[in-house]
């Protein structure tokens, strides 16, 4: 078979492995019957960064953890060129040892990244022309304003004004695209960030938006806020998302009610609850709306590109955590997702997200 199998006794020698294990390490062994540290393989994650002893994937099976597709780089005299592969490792019945299975996912990573790119810069070249069409549309109306009120005046002024709003539209889309593809590849930079300071920073500024516009003012119920372990600007953009959906997808008329709150769950982790009095999901796309450009609510006029989940879920995923949607008991829905917790008991004020451009 081509994906490696292999059989790690509880003392870390192996009890047997099949021959594409060794090949999907490039050949390296460790001669002893024992794994040897990451280095000996040429064992990094996949941004390149070294591997920790702690986080192989049999060392981690054994601590009791499930090990679900962990993806490492493999860069030995074996495969130079690199090679991802895709570990998963979990314990064997009776606690004699762990079962770990390789699967070589290198032209899969290759073409999505590529893709991602080729996507990232389309989506920036575009603007461009965008910013192009923006400008002769306001010279235009420019020079609508100064004609006569006639009817063909008003009818260009419709037209214009449409021009205008897809032109918005596909600058939103463009720019999701933007987010999506850099969630996707930027290093994560995780610090220790007070939660709470950052909540109350979205929060305000959605007040804000609201008093700009004509739409009622959203009303926000803080609970307790844990201190999390996360990149500020990824972290900023998921929040941002999530309460920016929770205020959109509300019914006409209906004042958005939202409550955001946290609990320390096990693991070091930090479950962070977004409640909406909105108009719920649909039955059985609770799933399906983390992904891509899938849209939930396509008539209703709720305007988006169906990328800003796909984007919370890329940086939960990115941070070790996981998300998922439920509907709210009281009507609406819930958004949870789970962050690693601070490292250090108390986090300085004023994590600022913008801090870092
Ligand atoms: P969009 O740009 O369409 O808002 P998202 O990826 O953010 O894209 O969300 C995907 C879909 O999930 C939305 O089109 C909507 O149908 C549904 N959705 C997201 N958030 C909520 C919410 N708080 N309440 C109800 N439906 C939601």
């Amino acid at each position: 078979m081509s994906d490696g199998v292999a059989v790690v006794r509880t003392d870390g020698s192996w009890a047997m492995r099949n021959p594409a294990s060794v090949a999907l390490l490039g050949g390296v062994t460790s001669g002893t019957g024992t794994i040897a540290d990451p280095g000996h393989y040429g064992l990094f994650h996949p941004d390149g960064t070294p591997l920790p002893d702690a986080d192989m994937a049999h060392t981690r099976a054994l601590a009791g953890e499930d090990v679900h597709n962990m993806e490492l780089l493999v860069r030995n005299s074996g495969v130079p060129d690199g090679r991802i592969v895709s570990v998963s490792a979990r314990r064997l019945l009776g606690d004699d040892g762990v079962v770990v299975v390789f699967h070589d996912v290198t032209a899969e990573r290759r073409q999505r990244d590529e893709l991602a790119s080729f996507a990232g810069v389309v989506a920036h070249d575009l603007l461009n022309p965008l910013t192009t069409i923006d400008g002769w549309a306001e010279n235009l109306d420019d020079t609508l304003r100064g004609m006569p009120d006639t009817a063909a005046q008003r009818d260009a002024t419709d037209s214009l004004s449409r021009i205008v709003r897809a032109s918005g539209r596909m600058r939103h889309l463009i720019n999701d695209l933007l987010a999506y593809t850099t969630t996707r590849n930027a290093v994560i930079a995780p610090v220790d960030v007070r939660l709470r300071d950052l909540v109350v920073d979205v929060t305000t500024a959605r007040g804000d938006l609201a008093a700009s516009g004509a739409t009622p003012a959203p009303l926000f119920a803080l609970g307790r806020l844990h201190d999390v372990h996360a990149d500020p600007v990824l972290l900023r953009q998921l929040v941002d998302n999530l309460i920016g959906n929770a205020v959109k997808y509300t019914a006409p008329g209906v004042v958005p009610r939202i409550e955001i709150c946290s609990v320390r769950i096990e693991g070091d982790l930090v479950r962070v609850e977004i409640t909406d009095n909105g108009i719920g999901i649909p039955a059985g796309q609770h799933e399906a709306i983390f992904n891509n450009f899938h849209r939930a609510h396509r008539s209703g006029g709720y305007a988006g590109t169906g990328l800003g989940l796909a984007i919370c879920k890329r940086i939960v995923e990115r941070h070790g955590g996981s998300i998922i949607a439920t509907d709210n008991p009281g009507g609406g829905s819930r958004f949870v997702f789970t962050l690693p917790k601070a490292t250090r008991r108390e986090v300085a004020h004023a994590v600022k997200a913008n801090a870092r451009s």
